[in-house]
């Protein structure tokens, strides 16, 4: 059970950043599951309704624990162990910019771990993610 209460504005960030995730998240899951999940959380976000993302997401264990690790690292989860490194410098870490992609309309963005990965398309609007404007993590 996640207790934490984010802010709404994180809220919003985490909905629109596990939207590419869940079909792996909900991997053991029949389709319809993440696919039903997907439209729940798109619908919020257009609503801009904070806590019906956060009722949506903590649901389920697996979406549950990638919440819990977004708050921790104040970055999707699987964007850690690529782009944070030993770094170059003795006993401190790095983290290595990934570019950031939105859908235009606002309610789906990912990182881009590496240039070989796939932009995502936005199921809601059928449109490819395209390089964000905002800063990376
Ligand atoms: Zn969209």
């Amino acid at each position: 059970m996640v207790t934490m209460h984010p802010d709404p504005g994180t809220v919003m960030e985490i909905g629109r950043f596990v939207r590419p995730h869940l079909p792996s998240l909900l991997a053991d899951q029949p389709e319809e599951a993440w696919s039903a999940l997907d439209g729940e959380v798109a619908d919020a976000l257009r609503r801009s309704a904070a806590q019906d993302v956060w009722a949506a997401l903590v649901r389920h264990p697996a979406t549950a624990e990638w919440v819990v690790g977004f708050l921790r690292e104040g970055v999707p989860p699987e964007t850690t162990p690529a782009t944070r490194g030993p770094g170059t410098w003795p006993g401190k870490g790095a983290v290595v910019a990934a570019p950031r992609f939105d859908c235009p309309e606002g309610d789906c963005s990912w990182f881009r771990r590496s240039p070989a990965r796939p932009v995502p398309i936005c199921r809601t609007h059928g449109l490819r993610l395209i390089p964000s404007a905002a800063s990376s993590p």
